[in-house]
């Protein structure tokens, strides 16, 4: 089987009635870059660039960043790249930076949050992240976004230090801007976000703590933490809708992006690009090549209009997946 999923390597997504959907990677390390050129992936949905932060005893230097972005997007040999910018807090805590413990961290101080508190060290990030820009494909993201506000904030921020760097005569490419929409509040205004936007990307991993209320990580209530629950459902195809609807395309980076059940119901609804981790591609495009668009259009229909429960989404699934 492993033979047979490598000669998926080199070739593109292609579902039986021919559409291209994207199959990207999600990395955080070297390790995992090697990984998701292996596996063929044809892009990077998303660069964990907090893992610069985490291995380190001392924050990263503009120049450490530099180099590390840089090298990403050069062995990516021009496929899109999107680095997100640092998702810090939360359950990822920097030793170093000395932050006050917090009785609920996943809604706390973290990613953009800290970023637009701590200009200081956002900004180094921006200035490292442009400066790589001029070699490869960028896009740049910014986690955890709640309002309209934080993210003009960002990316005037980001703008400034773009403006700066051409005055200093330094080379900047152009970089694509998105959000991740892991925050329900972004999830339900994504008409308006998608007018601030290049793109989006789903982040399910947190936006389906939130929707359910359920701490990602807390084995005691894990029985809600449920990607195929239709109220998640309804609300990633509403957010995948409000992005087609006004122009820009919609991604996922959460894990369900690589979930085997959850694929086809997403192609379903017209997700542009599904960025999972390295070892889900092969797979993923093999199960791609035998679903038909059409068909896939109409079992998402009937989860979110007809399921109330995630037993009856995965039933349908089951369902579509025995007719192809
Ligand atoms: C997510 O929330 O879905 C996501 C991709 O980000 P992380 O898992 O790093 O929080
Ligand atoms: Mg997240």
């Amino acid at each position: 089987r492993k033979n047979q999923l490598s000669s998926f390597k080199n070739q593109t997504t292609t579902s039986s009635d021919g559409k291209h959907p994207i199959l990207a990677a999600n990395i955080g390390t070297p390790d995992d870059l090697t990984a998701a050129i292996e596996n063929g992936a044809e892009g990077i949905g998303l660069f964990r660039t907090e893992f610069l932060y985490m291995d380190s005893d001392q924050l990263p230097t503009e120049d450490e960043q530099f180099s590390a972005y840089k090298d990403v997007l050069q062995k990516m040999k021009g496929k899109p790249v999107i680095m997100r910018t640092a998702d810090i807090g939360g359950d990822k805590d920097l030793p170093y930076l000395d932050t006050p413990k917090e009785a609920n961290p996943f809604l706390g101080y973290r990613a953009i949050r800290m970023s637009l508190d701590r200009t200081d060290i956002f900004k180094v990030q921006l200035r490292a992240l442009l400066r790589a820009s001029a070699f490869g494909d960028l896009s740049v993201m910014f986690p955890m976004i709640t309002t309209i506000n934080e993210l003009k904030r960002a990316k005037n921020i980001l703008e400034q230090q773009r403006q700066q760097l051409i005055s200093a005569d330094v080379a900047v490419g152009h970089i694509k801007i998105g959000i991740m929409v892991e925050v329900p509040a972004a999830a339900i205004l994504a008409d308006q976000f998608a007018n601030e936007v290049d793109f989006m990307s789903i982040g399910t991993n947190d936006l389906i703590q939130y929707v359910m209320a359920a701490d990602r990580g807390n084995k005691r209530v894990s029985y809600l933490y449920q990607p195929y629950n239709p109220a998640v459902l309804r609300l990633i195809k509403s957010i995948i809708d409000a992005c087609h609807e006004n122009g820009i395309p919609a991604y996922m980076c959460g894990e369900m992006a690589g979930d085997q059940t959850a694929i086809p119901i997403l192609f379903g609804m017209g997700l542009n690009e599904f960025s999972m981790s390295a070892t889900s591609i092969l797979k993923s495009r093999a199960l791609i090549k035998g679903l038909d668009s059409r068909e896939m259009v109409t079992l998402a229909n009937r989860t979110v209009s007809l399921a109330s429960t995630s037993e009856q989404v995965v039933h349908y699934v089951h369902q579509a997946l025995e007719a192809e």
